[in-house]
């Protein structure tokens, strides 16, 4: 069966080497695995770097792009196998959505933070079970990850919503955690 995973990742190029290598080795994996990588659509940052290291090892890519953004986010990544250019950010979220049967965050920007928050809220809501893990490349999402410490702590999330989220060391155990979801 083929798999969609949506991968929400930074724009941002200037970010340290080790950022890029895990974002190639997220992407071989997941084309090694079968999956398809659905993605913002841009060539810049992690974006860029993941769809062709998917595209590398044989794999295949699904863009979903703005219109409105296409320039800013280094013109789309137009050998996508499918690019969709959307009137609006608001149709892009949801195809992204949509056309996943799993989540993966990589290190990015408040892009990518809304993203991840916008899939973590809806399935706290129980508007969808689908798998969402978190890569902590370098422990990027370490601050992030104590904030929603305080968060339960402080009762403001319920301790069973830990179980929403898988944080991930290595894209490896990415890859396992999705595969174990189904
Ligand atoms: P960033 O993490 O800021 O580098 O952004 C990563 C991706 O998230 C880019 O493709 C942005 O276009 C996208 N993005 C930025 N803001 C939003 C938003 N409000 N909703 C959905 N995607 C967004």
């Amino acid at each position: 069966m083929n798999r969609h995973v949506t991968v929400y990742c930074a724009s941002s190029g200037a970010i340290r080497p080790s950022f890029f290598e895990a974002a190639d080795e997220m992407g071989r994996l997941l084309a090694r695995r079968g999956y398809t990588l659905v993605f913002g659509g841009g060539q810049v940052g992690l974006m860029g770097e993941i769809a062709r290291a998917v595209h590398d090892e044989g794999g295949s890519v699904l863009g979903v792009i703005p219109e409105a953004l296409k320039e800013r986010e280094g013109i789309a990544y137009d050998v996508a196998d499918e690019l969709i250019i959307t009137r609006t950010m608001q149709e892009r979220k949801r195809i992204l959505f949509t056309r996943a049967d799993g989540f993966i965050v990589l290190p990015g920007g408040f892009g990518t933070l809304e993203e991840f928050m916008e899939v973590l809220t809806l399935k706290q809501l129980g508007y969808h079970d689908k798998p969402i893990v978190v890569v902590n490349t370098d422990g990027y999402f370490e601050p992030l990850l104590s904030c929603f410490e305080y968060m339960f702590e402080e009762g403001f999330a319920h301790e069973r919503y830990r179980s929403l989220y898988h944080v991930a060391a290595e894209p490896s155990d990415a890859i396992s955690h999705l595969e174990a979801a189904g």
